[in-house]
C-alpha cells in the first residue's frame, strides 16, 4: 500500500509497503551521485521483496534548484515534505553566499531538530587508505547536531552586539581579556537535556547492537562546565537509566578512590564479562591520536558538534575518504530522520560523471536499515564491497589504486546493480 510512514506512540515507525520519501537531489555534483544511487536503491529493494516493496520518491526543493525556481533558497514545502513524511534523504547543497540562511543542512537539522548525526565508519576491502590496519577502524560516531558553537549565536568584531556582550563581560562580571574592540564573540551553549539525549541514544544504539563500549569525547579539561558537563550527564545518563546493561569510567573512578587501583579494574572486568556497555571517555585530542594509534579500543562514539565533525572526517580518511562515508540526521523521540552524503557539492566537478556515490549510497542503505527493509540494507553493502574488492572503482579510488578499472558515477552504479 502507497502512503506515508508514521511514528506509532510506541516509538516504533509504522512504515507502509509502499513509502512516499521525499528526497532534494542536491547541488554540484548532487544530481550526478543521486542518479546513480537511486536506480542501486530501486533494484535493490525490486531483487529483495519482489514488487511487494517500493519506494515512492517526491522530489523537494532545496538549494541551487530550489533558488531558481522558486527564489528560496530553502522553500517552506520542502520543510513540510520532510516533516510529514518523517524519513528522508539529500544530496549535497551549496552553502548559500551573502543570503539569511548560514547553512541549509544546518537550517534543517534545527527545523526538525534532528538532534543526533550518526556516522557509521568501517573499511570496505580494497577501499586504498593511509593507515596499515584500516580493517581495525569500525566506529559508529553520534554527533550531538543542534547546540554547541554551531548554535550561530556569533557576532563580528566591532558589531553592536559584539560589543554589548562586551560591556557586560567587563561591567557585570568584570572580565576584561584585552583586545575588545576587535574580537569577534561566539557563543557555546551546551545542555543537560540535549547532553543526555545524545548520550541515551548512543548507549541504547550500544546495547541493542552489543557494541563492547561507548566513549565520551570531550575537551572537559578545559571547557569545564559545557564539556565538562556534557561528559558528566553522559556518566549520568548512563548510571540512572541504564545502569542493568553499562559501567562507566565514573563508576570505577568512585571504586577506586574507595577500595582501590585493583577493586575497581576487578570491577570493570566483571562487568565487560556481564556483558555490559563500558562508558569511557577521552579528551578529544588525546583521542585523535588514539583512533590511528589503537582504533581497536573505540566502538561508539558519543561527543559535542564541533569535535564530531573533527572526527567525522579524521575517521573518514582513515577508511577512504569522504567518498564513501555515509551519514543520517535523526530525532529519535519523533522518528525524524534525513539521510545525506557527509561530503560537500564538489563544484568544479559538477556533471561531470566522475565523483563517488558510494557515500549517498551507503547513506541510502542506512536509510533501509531504519526502515526496516534491512535485507535490501545489506544487500547493497554487499554488492557495493564487492565492486570495490574487484578494483573496479571511481576516480578518487582509482588514483591510489593499483591495477584498477576506472568506471564514471554511472558505470559504478551499473556494477553495484549487477551484483546485487
Ligand atoms: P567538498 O566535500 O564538496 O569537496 C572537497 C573535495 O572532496 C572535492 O574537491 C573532491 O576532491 C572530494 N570529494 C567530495 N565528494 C566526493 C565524491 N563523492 N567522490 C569523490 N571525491 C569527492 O567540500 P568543499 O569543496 O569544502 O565544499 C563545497 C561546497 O559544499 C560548499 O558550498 C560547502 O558549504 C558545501 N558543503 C555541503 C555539505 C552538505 O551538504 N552536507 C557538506 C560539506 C560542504
Amino acid at each position: 500500500m502507497e502512503g506515508r510512514i508514521s511514528i506509532q506512540e510506541t516509538g516504533q515507525l509504522q512504515v507502509p509497503d509502499q513509502p512516499t520519501i521525499p528526497f532534494v537531489i542536491g547541488d554540484g555534483i548532487g544530481p550526478d551521485i543521486w542518479k546513480a544511487a537511486v536506480r542501486v536503491f530501486d533494484q535493490a529493494v525490486e531483487k529483495y521483496y519482489q514488487g511487494k516493496r517500493k519506494i515512492v520518491w517526491k522530489e523537494v526543493l532545496a538549494g541551487e534548484k530550489a533558488y531558481d525556481e522558486t527564489g528560496n533558497w530553502l522553500p517552506e514545502e520542502t520543510l513540510t515534505a520532510f516533516r510529514d513524511y518523517v524519513v528522508g534523504i539529500k544530496g549535497p547543497l551549496t552553502t548559500p553566499i551573502g543570503g539569511g540562511i548560514r547553512s541549509l543542512n544546518v537550517a534543517l537539522r534545527k527545523a526538525l531538530d534532528l538532534y543526533v548525526c550518526l556516522r557509521p565508519t568501517r573499511w570496505y576491502e580494497g577501499v586504498p587508505s593511509p593507515v596499515k590496519h584500516p580493517e581495525y577502524v569500525d566506529m559508529v560516531i553520534f554527533r550531538e547536531n543542534t547546540e554547541d558553537i554551531y548554535a550561530g549565536i556569533e557576532f563580528a568584531a566591532g558589531s553592536i552586539e559584539a560589543d554589548k556582550i562586551q560591556g557586560f563581560l567587563l561591567g557585570e562580571l568584570n572580565i576584561d581579556y584585552g583586545f575588545s574592540d576587535s574580537t569577534g564573540v561566539g557563543i557555546k551553549l551546551v545542555s543537560e537535556e540535549g547532553s543526555k539525549r545524545l548520550v541515551r541514544a548512543a548507549i541504547s544504539y550500544a546495547i541493542a547492537n552489543h557494541k563492547p563500549s561507548v566513549t565520551i569525547v570531550h575537551k572537559g579539561n578545559i571547557m569545564k562546565f559545557t564539556e565538562g558537563a556534557f561528559k558528566q550527564w553522559g556518566f549520568e545518563v548512563a548510571e540512572t537509566e541504564f545502569a542493568e546493561h553499562t559501567y562507566t569510567w565514573g563508576q570505577w573512578e568512585r571504586t577506586k578512590v574507595s577500595a582501590g587501583q585493583e577493586a575497581a579494574n576487578a570491577e570493570q572486568q566483571q562487568a565487560e564479562r556481564d556483558g555490559k556497555v563500558i562508558i569511557k571517555d577521552m579528551i578529544a585530542d588525546n583521542f585523535l591520536q588514539q583512533i590511528l594509534l589503537a582504533p581497536r579500543d573505540f566502538s561508539v562514539v558519543a561527543t559535542l558538534n564541533l569535535n564530531g565533525d573533527y572526527i567525522s572526517d579524521a575517521l573518514a580518511a582513515m577508511v577512504g575518504g569522504i567518498g564513501i562515508a555515509p551519514g543520517a540526521n535523526i530525532n529519535y523521540a519523533t522518528g525524524h530522520a534525513i539521510f545525506e552524503a557527509t561530503h560537500g557539492t564538489a563544484p568544479r566537478f559538477a556533471n561531470t560523471d566522475t565523483m563517488n556515490p558510494s557515500s549517498v549510497i551507503l547513506s541510502g542503505a542506512m536509510m533501509l536499515d531504519y526502515i526496516g527493509w534491512t535485507e535490501a540494507a545489506a544487500g547493497i553493502r554487499q554488492a557495493l564491497a564487492e565492486t570495490i574488492k574487484q578494483r573496479t572503482v571511481t576516480v578518487d579510488f582509482y588514483n591510489l589504486m593499483e591495477d584498477a578499472t576506472l568506471l564514471k558515477t554511472s558505470a559504478f552504479a551499473d556494477a553495484i546493480i549487477a551484483k546485487l
